[in-house]
Protein backbone atom coordinates (compact mmCIF):
# COMPACT_ATOMS: atom_id res chain seq x y z
CA UNK A 1 0.00 0.00 0.00
CA UNK A 2 0.98 3.10 -0.97
CA UNK A 3 0.22 6.45 1.44
CA UNK A 4 0.76 9.19 -1.21
CA UNK A 5 -2.08 7.27 -2.95
CA UNK A 6 -4.56 7.92 0.33
CA UNK A 7 -3.43 11.06 0.25
CA UNK A 8 -6.07 13.56 -1.02
CA UNK A 9 -4.88 15.35 -4.16
CA UNK A 10 -4.87 18.63 -3.32
CA UNK A 11 -3.28 18.02 -0.37
CA UNK A 12 -0.47 15.80 -2.04
CA UNK A 13 0.07 19.19 -4.05
CA UNK A 14 0.07 21.15 -1.24
CA UNK A 15 2.45 24.45 -0.99
CA UNK A 16 2.81 24.51 2.84
CA UNK A 17 2.81 27.59 4.60
CA UNK A 18 6.48 29.01 4.95
CA UNK A 19 6.91 31.06 8.35
CA UNK A 20 9.48 33.35 9.15
CA UNK A 21 10.84 30.77 11.57
CA UNK A 22 11.09 27.86 9.85
CA UNK A 23 12.92 29.81 6.35
CA UNK A 24 15.66 31.04 8.22
CA UNK A 25 18.16 27.81 9.60
CA UNK A 26 21.37 29.89 10.72
CA UNK A 27 23.15 31.40 13.31
CA UNK A 28 22.17 35.40 13.86
CA UNK A 29 21.36 37.88 16.25
CA UNK A 30 18.99 40.39 14.95
CA UNK A 31 15.32 39.22 14.06
CA UNK A 32 13.87 41.61 11.87
CA UNK A 33 11.66 38.52 9.90
CA UNK A 34 8.59 38.24 11.55
CA UNK A 35 7.08 41.15 12.18
CA UNK A 36 7.19 40.85 15.91
CA UNK A 37 7.68 42.56 18.69
CA UNK A 38 11.20 43.15 19.60
CA UNK A 39 11.14 44.20 22.94
CA UNK A 40 11.59 41.13 25.25
CA UNK A 41 8.54 40.08 27.46
CA UNK A 42 9.50 36.43 27.18
CA UNK A 43 6.78 35.65 24.92
CA UNK A 44 7.50 38.15 21.85
CA UNK A 45 9.09 35.89 19.52
CA UNK A 46 7.15 32.78 17.65
CA UNK A 47 7.34 29.27 18.99
CA UNK A 48 9.58 27.06 16.90
CA UNK A 49 7.04 25.73 14.62
CA UNK A 50 8.06 22.24 14.74
CA UNK A 51 8.81 22.10 18.61
CA UNK A 52 12.37 20.39 18.21
CA UNK A 53 13.53 20.76 21.78
CA UNK A 54 9.87 19.54 22.47
CA UNK A 55 10.23 16.58 20.69
CA UNK A 56 13.96 15.11 21.65
CA UNK A 57 12.48 14.73 25.34
CA UNK A 58 9.70 12.99 24.37
CA UNK A 59 11.51 10.52 21.76
CA UNK A 60 13.71 9.82 25.02
CA UNK A 61 10.30 8.95 27.10
CA UNK A 62 8.55 6.80 24.45
CA UNK A 63 11.25 5.27 22.28
CA UNK A 64 10.24 6.99 18.58
CA UNK A 65 12.64 9.16 16.96
CA UNK A 66 11.89 12.97 16.83
CA UNK A 67 10.54 12.72 12.94
CA UNK A 68 8.15 10.55 13.87
CA UNK A 69 6.74 12.80 16.04
CA UNK A 70 3.58 15.25 15.53
CA UNK A 71 2.94 17.34 18.23
CA UNK A 72 -1.09 18.65 18.19
CA UNK A 73 -2.98 21.21 19.87
CA UNK A 74 -4.80 18.39 21.91
CA UNK A 75 -4.91 14.79 20.19
CA UNK A 76 -7.96 16.17 19.13
CA UNK A 77 -5.97 18.44 16.77
CA UNK A 78 -4.32 15.25 15.15
CA UNK A 79 -7.18 13.50 14.86
CA UNK A 80 -8.93 16.35 12.82
CA UNK A 81 -5.30 17.05 10.42
CA UNK A 82 -5.67 13.46 9.94
CA UNK A 83 -9.48 13.32 8.22
CA UNK A 84 -8.14 16.36 6.41
CA UNK A 85 -5.25 14.64 4.80
CA UNK A 86 -6.87 12.07 3.98
CA UNK A 87 -10.11 12.04 3.01
CA UNK A 88 -12.04 13.72 0.39
CA UNK A 89 -15.58 15.69 1.73
CA UNK A 90 -18.58 13.69 0.01
CA UNK A 91 -16.31 11.08 -1.00
CA UNK A 92 -14.35 9.14 1.30
CA UNK A 93 -15.42 8.07 4.58
CA UNK A 94 -13.72 7.09 8.01
CA UNK A 95 -14.85 3.58 9.82
CA UNK A 96 -15.44 4.11 13.88
CA UNK A 97 -16.07 1.28 16.05
CA UNK A 98 -19.21 2.04 19.14
CA UNK A 99 -19.49 2.18 21.48
CA UNK A 100 -15.73 4.92 21.24
CA UNK A 101 -14.54 8.16 21.48
CA UNK A 102 -16.69 10.74 20.16
CA UNK A 103 -14.54 13.15 18.48
CA UNK A 104 -13.70 10.71 15.03
CA UNK A 105 -17.39 10.99 14.26
CA UNK A 106 -17.82 15.00 14.55
CA UNK A 107 -14.35 15.48 13.47
CA UNK A 108 -15.39 13.54 9.63
CA UNK A 109 -18.97 15.60 10.18
CA UNK A 110 -17.20 18.97 10.32
CA UNK A 111 -14.62 18.00 7.37
CA UNK A 112 -18.21 16.60 5.65
CA UNK A 113 -16.69 13.22 5.40
CA UNK A 114 -18.60 9.58 5.55
CA UNK A 115 -18.53 7.34 8.64
CA UNK A 116 -19.48 3.85 8.82
CA UNK A 117 -20.15 2.19 12.20
CA UNK A 118 -19.12 -1.36 12.59
CA UNK A 119 -19.95 -2.14 16.13
CA UNK A 120 -17.85 -3.60 19.00
CA UNK A 121 -18.46 -7.14 20.14
CA UNK A 122 -19.89 -7.69 22.99
CA UNK A 123 -17.02 -7.93 24.89
CA UNK A 124 -16.01 -4.14 23.65
CA UNK A 125 -13.25 -6.08 21.01
CA UNK A 126 -12.92 -5.02 16.93
CA UNK A 127 -15.14 -7.61 14.79
CA UNK A 128 -12.51 -7.48 12.19
CA UNK A 129 -14.49 -9.79 9.51
CA UNK A 130 -17.45 -7.63 9.52
CA UNK A 131 -14.78 -4.17 9.84
CA UNK A 132 -13.36 -5.73 6.78
CA UNK A 133 -16.85 -6.54 5.03
CA UNK A 134 -17.63 -3.09 5.02
CA UNK A 135 -14.74 -1.64 3.98
CA UNK A 136 -14.07 -0.55 0.18
CA UNK A 137 -11.95 1.75 -2.01
CA UNK A 138 -13.12 5.04 -0.18
CA UNK A 139 -13.12 3.51 3.65
CA UNK A 140 -9.48 5.92 4.25
CA UNK A 141 -9.31 5.64 7.73
CA UNK A 142 -9.74 3.21 10.58
CA UNK A 143 -9.96 4.58 14.30
CA UNK A 144 -9.17 2.23 16.84
CA UNK A 145 -9.43 3.49 20.89
CA UNK A 146 -7.14 1.19 23.05
CA UNK A 147 -7.65 1.43 25.88
CA UNK A 148 -11.35 2.30 24.61
CA UNK A 149 -13.79 5.18 25.83
CA UNK A 150 -15.81 4.49 27.21
CA UNK A 151 -15.47 1.27 27.83
CA UNK A 152 -12.08 1.14 29.49
CA UNK A 153 -10.59 -2.08 27.97
CA UNK A 154 -7.88 -2.52 25.88
CA UNK A 155 -8.09 -4.20 21.96
CA UNK A 156 -6.41 -6.85 21.86
CA UNK A 157 -2.80 -6.47 20.37
CA UNK A 158 -4.07 -9.58 17.53
CA UNK A 159 -6.79 -7.56 16.60
CA UNK A 160 -4.65 -4.61 15.51
CA UNK A 161 -2.38 -6.35 13.68
CA UNK A 162 -4.28 -8.16 11.54
CA UNK A 163 -6.39 -4.91 10.91
CA UNK A 164 -2.86 -3.23 10.33
CA UNK A 165 -2.20 -5.98 7.44
CA UNK A 166 -5.40 -6.32 5.81
CA UNK A 167 -7.57 -2.75 6.14
CA UNK A 168 -6.05 -0.99 2.94
CA UNK A 169 -6.20 2.42 4.69
CA UNK A 170 -4.93 4.20 6.94
CA UNK A 171 -5.57 2.70 11.04
CA UNK A 172 -5.31 5.05 13.83
CA UNK A 173 -4.70 3.73 17.17
CA UNK A 174 -5.68 6.04 20.16
CA UNK A 175 -3.88 5.39 22.94
CA UNK A 176 -5.12 8.53 25.25
CA UNK A 177 -5.16 6.19 28.44
CA UNK A 178 -2.20 3.83 27.59
CA UNK A 179 -0.29 4.93 30.28
CA UNK A 180 -3.08 3.61 32.76
CA UNK A 181 -2.87 -0.13 30.41
CA UNK A 182 -1.22 -3.13 31.57
CA UNK A 183 -0.82 -3.45 27.51
CA UNK A 184 2.25 -2.21 25.86
CA UNK A 185 1.67 1.20 23.24
CA UNK A 186 1.62 0.29 19.58
CA UNK A 187 4.51 1.95 19.19
CA UNK A 188 6.35 -0.84 18.93
CA UNK A 189 4.93 -1.59 15.67
CA UNK A 190 5.37 1.11 14.03
CA UNK A 191 8.29 -0.21 12.14
CA UNK A 192 5.92 -2.96 10.42
CA UNK A 193 3.56 -1.25 9.43
CA UNK A 194 3.54 2.36 7.61
CA UNK A 195 -0.01 2.46 7.62
CA UNK A 196 -0.31 2.64 11.17
CA UNK A 197 -0.72 6.22 13.60
CA UNK A 198 -0.33 5.96 17.13
CA UNK A 199 -1.96 9.40 19.06
CA UNK A 200 -1.30 9.64 22.64
CA UNK A 201 -1.64 12.78 25.14
CA UNK A 202 -0.46 14.45 28.30
CA UNK A 203 -4.04 15.35 28.66
CA UNK A 204 -4.78 12.35 31.32
CA UNK A 205 -1.71 10.56 32.87
CA UNK A 206 0.59 13.39 32.89
CA UNK A 207 -2.35 15.33 34.37
CA UNK A 208 -1.52 18.49 31.74
CA UNK A 209 -5.06 19.00 29.71
CA UNK A 210 -4.69 22.42 30.14
CA UNK A 211 -1.73 23.11 28.23
CA UNK A 212 -3.26 21.15 25.06
CA UNK A 213 -0.77 18.97 24.06
CA UNK A 214 -1.37 15.67 21.81
CA UNK A 215 1.17 13.33 20.01
CA UNK A 216 0.70 11.42 17.22
CA UNK A 217 3.61 8.89 16.08
CA UNK A 218 4.25 7.40 12.45
CA UNK A 219 5.92 7.02 9.70
CA UNK A 220 7.99 10.23 8.77
CA UNK A 221 6.13 10.20 5.72
CA UNK A 222 3.35 10.63 7.16
CA UNK A 223 4.52 13.33 10.00
CA UNK A 224 5.74 15.19 7.40
CA UNK A 225 1.66 15.24 5.83
CA UNK A 226 0.50 16.26 8.92
CA UNK A 227 3.60 18.92 9.38
CA UNK A 228 2.25 20.22 5.52
CA UNK A 229 -1.16 20.99 6.66
CA UNK A 230 -1.02 22.08 10.63
CA UNK A 231 -1.36 25.69 11.44
CA UNK A 232 2.20 27.30 11.56
CA UNK A 233 2.63 27.40 15.04
CA UNK A 234 0.01 25.09 16.57
CA UNK A 235 2.08 24.72 19.78
CA UNK A 236 2.50 27.90 22.14
CA UNK A 237 5.50 28.67 23.70
CA UNK A 238 3.87 28.04 27.32
CA UNK A 239 3.17 24.27 26.19
CA UNK A 240 6.29 23.67 24.75
CA UNK A 241 7.93 25.33 27.83
CA UNK A 242 5.86 23.94 30.60
CA UNK A 243 6.17 20.16 28.44
CA UNK A 244 9.69 19.87 29.08
CA UNK A 245 10.19 21.00 32.15
CA UNK A 246 7.42 18.49 33.26
CA UNK A 247 9.60 15.99 31.19
CA UNK A 248 12.67 16.80 32.24
CA UNK A 249 12.17 17.40 35.87
CA UNK A 250 8.73 15.67 37.43
CA UNK A 251 9.02 12.24 35.88
CA UNK A 252 9.18 10.43 39.15
CA UNK A 253 5.81 12.45 40.31
CA UNK A 254 4.70 11.87 36.96
CA UNK A 255 5.39 7.55 38.00
CA UNK A 256 3.80 8.39 42.10
CA UNK A 257 0.16 10.25 41.06
CA UNK A 258 -0.14 7.19 37.75
CA UNK A 259 0.53 4.56 40.85
CA UNK A 260 -1.43 6.40 43.17
CA UNK A 261 -4.46 6.50 40.37
CA UNK A 262 -4.38 2.84 39.49
CA UNK A 263 -4.22 1.57 43.12
CA UNK A 264 -7.35 4.07 43.62
CA UNK A 265 -8.80 1.91 40.84
CA UNK A 266 -8.47 -1.15 42.07
CA UNK A 267 -10.19 0.18 45.44
CA UNK A 268 -13.13 1.80 43.58
CA UNK A 269 -13.79 -1.16 41.60
CA UNK A 270 -14.04 -3.55 44.76
CA UNK A 271 -15.94 -0.55 46.33
CA UNK A 272 -18.63 -0.79 43.58
CA UNK A 273 -18.36 -4.02 42.96
CA UNK A 274 -20.20 -4.42 46.56
CA UNK A 275 -23.30 -2.22 45.78
CA UNK A 276 -26.32 -3.96 45.69
CA UNK A 277 -27.53 -1.73 42.71
CA UNK A 278 -24.14 -2.48 40.82
CA UNK A 279 -24.73 -5.06 38.08
CA UNK A 280 -21.88 -4.91 36.31
CA UNK A 281 -17.98 -2.89 36.54
CA UNK A 282 -16.45 -3.83 33.20
CA UNK A 283 -12.58 -4.59 33.89
CA UNK A 284 -10.78 -1.15 33.36
CA UNK A 285 -7.33 -0.25 31.84
CA UNK A 286 -8.01 3.39 31.71
CA UNK A 287 -8.38 6.11 34.90
CA UNK A 288 -12.27 5.43 34.47
CA UNK A 289 -14.85 2.79 34.66
CA UNK A 290 -18.05 1.93 33.58
CA UNK A 291 -20.46 0.76 35.81
CA UNK A 292 -23.97 -1.15 34.47
CA UNK A 293 -26.55 -0.80 37.30
CA UNK A 294 -30.69 -0.98 37.75
CA UNK A 295 -31.19 2.89 37.50
CA UNK A 296 -28.41 5.11 35.78
CA UNK A 297 -30.74 7.97 35.29
CA UNK A 298 -31.79 8.16 39.37
CA UNK A 299 -28.12 7.44 40.03
CA UNK A 300 -27.18 10.08 38.07
CA UNK A 301 -29.29 12.51 38.97
CA UNK A 302 -28.70 11.37 43.12
CA UNK A 303 -24.99 12.06 42.46
CA UNK A 304 -25.61 14.91 40.70
CA UNK A 305 -27.55 16.29 44.02
CA UNK A 306 -24.63 15.15 45.89
CA UNK A 307 -22.61 17.72 44.16
CA UNK A 308 -20.92 14.83 42.48
CA UNK A 309 -20.70 14.72 38.46
CA UNK A 310 -19.99 11.30 36.53
CA UNK A 311 -20.69 10.36 32.95
CA UNK A 312 -23.83 9.12 31.84
CA UNK A 313 -23.47 6.44 29.19
CA UNK A 314 -27.07 5.10 29.26
CA UNK A 315 -27.91 6.21 25.77
CA UNK A 316 -24.67 4.92 24.20
CA UNK A 317 -24.52 2.20 21.93
CA UNK A 318 -23.74 -1.10 24.20
CA UNK A 319 -23.61 0.80 26.97
CA UNK A 320 -27.45 0.98 28.32
CA UNK A 321 -27.88 1.44 31.51
CA UNK A 322 -24.20 2.43 32.45
CA UNK A 323 -22.35 5.37 34.08
CA UNK A 324 -19.08 5.99 33.29
CA UNK A 325 -16.81 7.40 36.19
CA UNK A 326 -13.26 8.78 36.31
CA UNK A 327 -10.76 7.60 39.10
CA UNK A 328 -10.58 11.00 41.55
CA UNK A 329 -8.12 11.88 44.10
CA UNK A 330 -8.73 9.18 47.17
CA UNK A 331 -11.16 11.93 49.37
CA UNK A 332 -13.30 12.23 46.40
CA UNK A 333 -13.31 8.66 45.86
CA UNK A 334 -14.25 7.94 49.06
CA UNK A 335 -17.00 10.37 48.76
CA UNK A 336 -18.44 8.54 45.89
CA UNK A 337 -18.42 5.36 47.74
CA UNK A 338 -20.25 7.27 50.79
CA UNK A 339 -22.96 8.58 48.40
CA UNK A 340 -23.65 5.52 46.57
CA UNK A 341 -23.84 3.30 49.78
CA UNK A 342 -26.32 5.86 50.53
CA UNK A 343 -28.44 5.40 47.44
CA UNK A 344 -32.23 5.83 48.48
N1 LIG B 1 -8.85 10.38 22.62
C1 LIG B 1 -9.63 9.90 23.58
C2 LIG B 1 -9.99 8.47 23.58
C3 LIG B 1 -10.11 10.75 24.59
O1 LIG B 1 -10.92 10.26 25.55
C4 LIG B 1 -9.74 12.11 24.57
C5 LIG B 1 -10.19 13.10 25.60
N2 LIG B 1 -11.34 12.87 26.26
C6 LIG B 1 -8.94 12.55 23.53
C7 LIG B 1 -8.49 11.67 22.59
C8 LIG B 1 -8.54 13.99 23.39
O2 LIG B 1 -7.49 14.28 24.18
P1 LIG B 1 -6.70 15.68 24.12
O3 LIG B 1 -6.97 16.32 25.43
O4 LIG B 1 -5.29 15.29 23.92
O5 LIG B 1 -7.26 16.47 22.96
Amino acid sequence: MEIANLVRPNIRKLVPYSSARSEFKGKAEIFLDANENPFETGLNRYPDPLQWKLKAAISKLKGVPAEQIFLGNGSDEAIDLVVRIFCEPRQDHILILPPTYGMYQVSADIADVGIRSVSLTLDFQPDVEAILAATDAHSKILFICSPNNPTGNNTELEHIRSLCTQFQGIVVVDEAYIDFSKQASCTSLLAEFPNLIVMQTFSKAWGMAGIRLGMAFASTEIIQLFNKVKPPYNINQLTQQIALEALETSYDDYKQLLSTLLSERERLVQGLRELPFVEKVFPSDANFMLIKMDDPNRTYQYLVEEGIIVRNRNTVHLCAGSLRITVGRPEENDALLNALNKRP
